[in-house]
């Protein structure tokens, strides 16, 4: 059993009449009560807009709002809140830094560097801006087991590198990339670095002063917390050069039909009625992670992912990918002579939910000479019994009745 199962309304439905085993956490996280309720009580007892208003219920609702700030600032132990945008995910924080940092910083000729291991979403906001500034967009490669190439990287790193941006953890691989020395690297050529931490923010404590990332950005349905919302942390020094994003109400100081001006970071990257409710979803999220500790959170979570691959590499034909040591709570694979969306589909049968597909990195699954896989993904609500009905149901089922019938 798992410490907090109970916390998880949605572990308490069945699906196809078998209890549901959820094994997609990696693309998005079910929700404990906590975070239901603060959305809920929210709307129900102080919903209100945020910083426009004087009456009482603005009030309280921008109070909410900004403590929710503070609380991604202590998350991500960033000197000031000034230095956390809300977004509505990680993708958003992507976009608006490639396009805000790329009109500031990248002229025609200077190059960006991302892995050859990100996710669609950390590939084609890149593509984009290069095919604005005519700047280039530089590839680092993988290792055959799926690491990173790091003496192939201080090799493309040069004085033309403007950005390098790079994911903490592949969410195919599962494979946490070396941060600290991909981003000194980078500083000794006088490269900004921005870190996609969609995958590494549900399982490891992060210090971004610590980390001295330039950017770093998160989504809050991948920790617990509703869809809509996300943070990008950026250094002040960086934002405060950076033009908007977007234009709007809430982001201006002053405006005239010949000029506007606009507010200090963050809000100069907030255009609009923001997402205040998700905000809200968002603290209680934070909230709920350090009520049991990440570093609590993780250590279940690789244990659970130990014994899965203990079991997965018994099974005949399965081809893991990525490394067998250096990796989170997600294994993807493939098996000979299963297509991963037969696999999926009656994995769904019985009441298991995992991912089949291209995983949002079709560059990185040509890396491993497939088109689609299978992954499964942990959270803090899985159990050892659920990783053994896994297994043997793959095993058993999925196994017999596509290769031997
Ligand atoms: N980067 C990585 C590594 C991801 O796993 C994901 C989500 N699958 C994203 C970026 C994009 O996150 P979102 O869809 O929440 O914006």
């Amino acid at each position: 059993m798992s410490f907090n199962r109970e916390d998880f309304p949605m572990l308490k439905r069945s699906v196809h009449g078998k209890p549901l085993v959820y094994l997609d956490s990696a693309a998005t996280t079910l929700k404990p009560q906590a975070v239901i309720d603060a959305i809920s009580n929210f709307y129900s007892n102080n919903y209100g807009t945020v910083h426009r208003a004087a009456y009482e219920l603005a009030g309280e609702s921008t109070a909410k709002y900004n403590a929710v700030r503070a609380k991604a600032q202590h998350f991500l132990h960033a000197r000031s809140s000034e230095e956390i945008i809300f977004t509505k995910g990680t993708t958003e924080a992507i976009n608006l830094v490639a396009f805000s940092f790329g009109e500031a910083f990248v002229q025609p000729g200077d190059e960006i560097l991302i892995s050859a291991m990100e996710h669609h979403s950390n590939i084609v906001p890149w593509q984009l801006l290069c095919e604005r500034k005519q700047a280039r967009l530089k590839i680092i490669p993988l290792l055959t087991n799926g690491e990173l190439d790091l003496e192939a990287y201080e090799k493309i790193l040069s004085s033309r590198t403007k950005l390098v941006s790079i994911t903490h953890i592949s969410n195919v691989l599962g494979v946490v990339n070396p941060l600290k020395t991909i981003i000194k690297a980078a500083h000794q050529k006088g490269a900004k670095v921005f870190v996609d931490g969609a995958q590494s923010t549900p399982h490891l404590r992060i210090d971004v002063q610590d980390l001295d990332c330039d950017f770093f950005a998160f989504s809050g349905h991948k920790i617990y917390g509703p869809t809509g919302i996300g943070i990008v942390y950026g250094k002040k020094e960086l934002l405060d050069q950076m033009p908007p994003y977007q234009g709007g109400g809430d982001m201006i100081h002053t405006v005239t039909f010949e000029k506007t001006t606009f507010q200090p970071c963050p809000l100069r990257f907030e255009a609009g009625t923001p997402m205040i409710a998700e905000v809200i979803g968002l603290g209680a999220a934070l909230d709920y992670i350090q009520s049991y500790g990440l570093d609590k959170i993780h250590a279940y979570e690789m244990s659970l992912m130990k014994h899965a691959l203990e079991e997965l590499i018994k099974i005949e034909g399965i081809h893991i990918l990525g490394p067998s040591e250096n990796r989170t709570s997600l294994i993807t694979f493939n098996m000979e002579g299963v297509h991963p969306f037969d696999a999926a589909t009656l994995l769904d049968l019985q009441g298991i939910a995992v991912r089949s597909g291209n995983l949002c990195a079709q560059p990185l699954l040509q890396h491993f000479g497939c088109s689609t896989a299978l992954r499964l993904s942990l959270a803090s609500y899985n159990t050892l019994e659920e990783i053994n009905y896994f297994c043997k149901t793959l095993k058993n089922s999925v196994l017999a009745l596509l290769n031997k019938v």
